[in-house]
């Protein structure tokens, strides 16, 4: 990763023309000029040139991103903006630590396959004393006041049975490659490719194409119904699917809050996780997971590890991707609820701008019988921006209003997206709205019925 003296010649290619500052996000709500892209950059340029300190001004404002990249892809000199934020995150956590409960979750239970799971396992037996279901609606409110939850906030539901947690206890649901169990010898170590390959292809005996699933957090956790989509749907399209069960959080929340440390023994942990296996794809159905590991896992491990990082980052592909266009499915298979269904799509930040995909997902809508209705700004953001949400919530619902208010203008009954963060943000705004338009995977649309 770079740091921020790094990207100072980057800084220095801005020309203040305020282009980033008309797409940004944070600036349209509070319309000041230090939460505006363009006015982060100065105050990056101004510290490297140690005009000011990292004071709290400075930490709030550069906290104040929702990392929609909106900016980057504006800018006619190509300044960087997302990514020298992020280095800038990355100085104030290497000079000032980050906060004791932000680092102590960071390093001890997400960077943990043992205290992840154990702490969500907890969290989703406890969720039932602190919050009562939404009558209508997957999700919850809080029953009395809690920190960082509004009152009025749709807090997503934690899964009973977590989808990594179903598939070792089901695991001939996946695919035909056997996960490896004691009782199954791991195929050979990285660097005896030739073996492992005939192994797995014997076991195989056929040509199916092997993917690697990787679940992320929000599906493995809240939404693993998603996932199980996911899985019937690469059947259907004749692959065989393995889910390595010792995957790890794609340690892109980590990455935005400056622990590049954190994020580079994740990265590390997942990569060896899918190097077990001899695979031609690795895909996932979260656009942030995705663009953090085709994009940053370079970034964070191409110096130690350039050929091991390059080769798994080059089988990664969005689900979306690789259904149109890797597996080139073209049959329409899925019964929609609602007959001649109306169905809007919402282009996530990490997905069009992060990943350059747009068509296919729209493709994929076409291909389940509904009629594609766009929105006015379909790729404007919903304003989740990971943590953003959680330490920013009245400001990120603010950015999340207009994008409610655009997805109900269209009357459409189904609001389809490809990242369960955006699907999460996007349903408590309707809730805010009272709309009641459904809110799904684009993947969901491809079987019988999506998801509540
Ligand atoms: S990434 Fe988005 S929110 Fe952040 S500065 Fe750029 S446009 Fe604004
Ligand atoms: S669009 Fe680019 S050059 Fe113009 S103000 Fe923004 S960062 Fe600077």
């Amino acid at each position: 990763m770079k740091t921020l003296k790094q990207f100072a010649d980057e800084i220095n290619k801005c020309v203040l023309c305020g282009t980033c500052r008309s797409v940004c996000p944070t600036f349209g709500v509070v319309q000041r000029e230090p939460a505006s892209a363009r006015g982060k950059v100065a105050l990056c340029g101004a510290y490297l040139n140690k005009e000011i300190e990292l004071s709290d001004v400075f930490i709030k404002q550069m906290n104040e991103c929702v990392q929609c990249m909106a900016c980057k892809t504006a800018c006619p000199n190509d300044v960087n903006v997302p990514d020298i934020i992020l280095a800038a995150r990355a100085e104030v956590a290497k000079e000032r630590g980050l906060p004791f409960a932000k680092s102590f979750i960071f390093k001890n239970i997400l960077d943990s396959e043992r205290f992840m799971p154990a702490a969500m396992k907890f969290a989703s037996k406890l969720q039932g004393l602190l919050f009562k279901g939404v009558p209508e609606e997957s999700g919850l409110h809080r029953r009395f006041p809690l920190p960082l939850i509004d009152e009025m906030r749709l807090v997503p539901q934690l899964a009973e049975r977590f989808f990594l947690e179903a598939r070792s206890q089901k695991p001939e649901d996946i695919g035909n490659i056997p996960l490896p169990t004691p009782s199954t010898p791991l195929p050979p170590p990285a660097g005896d490719r030739r073996s492992q390959k005939s192994e797995v292809r014997s076991q195989n005996n056929n040509s199916r194409p092997r993917i690697g699933f990787f679940a992320g957090c929000l599906i493995n956790y809240m939404l693993p119904n998603i996932g199980e989509a996911c899985l019937k749907v690469l059947e259907r399209a004749g692959a065989s699917v393995i889910v390595p069960l010792d995957q790890h959080c794609c340690g892109m929340p980590v990455l935005g809050n400056g622990d590049i440390e954190t994020a580079k023994s994740l990265a590390l942990k997942n990569l060896e996780a899918f190097e077990k296996y001899e695979l031609d794809y690795i895909t996932t159905a979260c656009a942030t997971c995705g663009d953090g590991l085709k994009r940053r896992f370079k970034e964070l491990l191409g110096d130690e590890y350039p050929e091991r990082v390059n080769a798994f980052s080059s089988k990664v592909r969005d689900i979306t991707e690789l259904l149109v266009n890797e597996l080139q499915i073209s049959t329409p298979n899925s019964q929609l609820p609602t007959p001649n269904s109306i169905v809007t799509y919402h282009d996530p930040c990490h997905l069009r701008r992060g990943q350059g995909i747009a068509d296919e997902p729209r493709e994929l809508i076409e291909m389940s019988g509904a009629k594609l209705k766009e929105m006015s700004h379909p790729c404007r953001c919903c304003g989740l921006g990971g943590s953003f949400n959680i330490t920013n919530y009245d400001f990120s619902m603010e950015i999340n209003r207009s994008k409610a208010e655009d997805i109900k203008n269209t009357g459409a009954d189904i609001v389809a997206t490809a990242c369960p963060g955006c699907m999460i943000q996007i349903k408590d705004g309707l809730h805010r709205l009272g709309a009641d338009t459904k809110v799904v995977h684009v993947v969901e649309l491809l079987l019988h019925s999506p998801s509540p």
